[in-house]
């Protein structure tokens, strides 16, 4: 049994829906043949129609600063999109009670709404329920459509089906409760020959208040499912042809990459390659299941995929990830830098404040850091200020290039920082193990940074 996840472009609009229905028919009638008949799955993941997400939370920080009528006029149009798309559930029957659902959790939103409006001010616990409501609405209509279209298919309410902390709007997910309510919620359709289709990105607590998992949370849900469900292969289906060597808002048609190994893509996905959300990974590992990116509007091309160990090839670059908008910080202390104790204080400042730190170089007399979310930082300066002189930077950038071939050649790390050229490198660090080495420069230096090391090391794969 396969678990397949469909991103927001997938589930756009009618005709992203109507490649997503002939996808799991492919699929159905593959399993069909293989298990002599009797096919179990796939179970179907779907993220919010694209840009919905986005919508809602700016929904959201519109009642936050009192303009309700902005809210309002969000939410109409939200609707309107909506119904249009229902379109897709081509027997009136099915799509009936669907609209009646719609307008159900429309009419509710609009009631929240109105009283954050009032109050101007939104919680993260309001803000998850909120954003939720994208991919409860995407899966409702997918389920029908499915349906419709001679795919018998059941809902499953992911509130009910993912258990996570309360940590709302980063909510991690309890394993052992979230496998024990699929098998009360998913497992049913399935024995009854159905396909559970189910959103990503949303869970609940085990009080039921509902949470998400972060942004591009969807992945995260579908590598859960298959981990907690012992799935055979996770499929990421989203608009790219699969990992490509480097992000191609950024650098020009970069080639697909065709086999990651998980530690590979773990840290391609951290450090930014924004195909993978950097949680989805994990259990992939823990159950040892592959993975597999896949492009819904080119069904055909092969992708990638992502295993525990990938074959040896002559490339002994993988591909390159990068992070914009990353703050470096400097913290200085002639006098307690070697002292011990002083690295300990100096992280628990930032554990206090919950931002995690990505890179990490250290000096005799001082320790830079990169941190991702600079909102808790003026009170993380002040707390270090206490033992140190601090600095910050703003609009840097992280350059991640990864490749297992880095273990095994001592000279390709120095070729990657010289084919920057006179790119001014503000930071440079390679863990122990020596699958990635990692570079921080401005953001403003990004795009010639990326384009000399992708001419070096990965252009001429595009041309094989
Ligand atoms: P989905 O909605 O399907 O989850 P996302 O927008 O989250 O899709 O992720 C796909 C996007 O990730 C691509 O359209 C691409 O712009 C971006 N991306 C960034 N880095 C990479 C990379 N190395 N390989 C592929 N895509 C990348
Ligand atoms: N809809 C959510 C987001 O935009 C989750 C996802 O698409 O993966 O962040
Ligand atoms: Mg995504």
């Amino acid at each position: 049994m396969k678990v397949m996840k469909f991103g927001g472009t997938s589930v756009a609009d009618r005709a992203a829906i109507e490649r997503l229905i002939a996808i799991v028919r492919a699929e159905r009638q593959a399993e069909a043949q293989t298990e002599g008949g009797d096919a179990r799955g796939p179970i179907v993941v779907v993220s919010a129609l694209s840009g919905v997400t986005d919508r809602l939370l700016g929904v959201a920080a519109l009642a936050g600063s009192g303009d309700i009528e902005g809210a309002r006029t969000s939410l109409r149009d939200l609707r309107a999109r909506h119904v249009t798309v229902s379109e897709v559930i081509t027997d009136a029957s099915l799509r009936q009670p669907v609209l009646d659902f719609l307008h159900r959790e429309f009419d509710d939103l609009e009631r929240i709404v109105s009283a954050l409006a009032v109050l101007q001010e939104v919680s993260p616990r309001w803000l998850d329920a909120i954003a939720a409501t994208g991919e409860i609405l995407s899966s409702q209509i997918v389920a029908a459509a499915l349906t419709a279209h001679k795919l018998p298919a059941g809902w499953v309410d992911s509130r009910r089906a993912v258990v996570t902390d309360g940590e709302h709007t980063a909510a991690a997910p309890k394993f052992e409760e979230t496998t024990a309510a699929l098998m009360a919620h998913a497992d049913p359709p399935l024995a009854a020959g159905r396909i559970p289709v189910m959103g990503g990105f949303v869970g609940a607590t085990t009080s039921g208040l509902t949470t998400t998992l972060g942004r591009g949370g969807s992945d995260f849900s579908a590598a859960i499912v298959g981990a907690c469900l012992g799935a055979s292969e996770i499929q990421i289906w989203t608009d790219v042809d699969g990992m490509l060597t480097a992000d191609p808002r950024l650098v020009k048609n970069p080639p697909v990459v065709p086999h990651l190994s998980f530690a590979e893509a773990s840290e391609l996905a951290y450090f930014g390659a924004k195909v993978l959300h950097p949680a989805t990974i994990q259990p992939a590992v823990a159950r040892n299941i592959p993975v597999r990116i896949l492009n819904s509007q080119r069904a055909t091309a092969r992708g990638t995929l992502i295993t525990a160990e990938r074959p040896r090839t002559e490339r002994a670059l993988t591909a390159v990830a990068s992070k914009k908008a990353v703050t470096v910080v400097d913290i200085t202390s002639t006098r307690m830098l070697m002292a011990h104790g002083f690295l300990r204080r100096l992280f628990e400042v930032f554990e206090r404040f919950k931002t995690p730190v990505d890179v990490i170089t250290t000096s005799e007399v001082s320790v830079s850091v990169t941190i991702d979310d600079p909102r808790r930082l003026p009170p993380i300066i002040e707390a270090l200020s206490e033992f140190a002189q601090v600095e910050r930077e703003d609009q840097m950038a992280i350059v991640c290039v990864v490749g297992d071939g880095l273990h095994d050649d001592p000279r390709l790390a120095a070729q990657v920082l010289a084919s920057v050229g006179d790119v001014p490198l503000r930071m440079v660090s390679q863990a122990a193990s020596r699958r990635n080495i990692t570079f921080v420069i401005r953001e403003s230096d990004l795009p010639l940074a990326l384009g000399r090391v992708h001419d070096k090391f990965f252009a001429a794969i595009a041309t094989r």
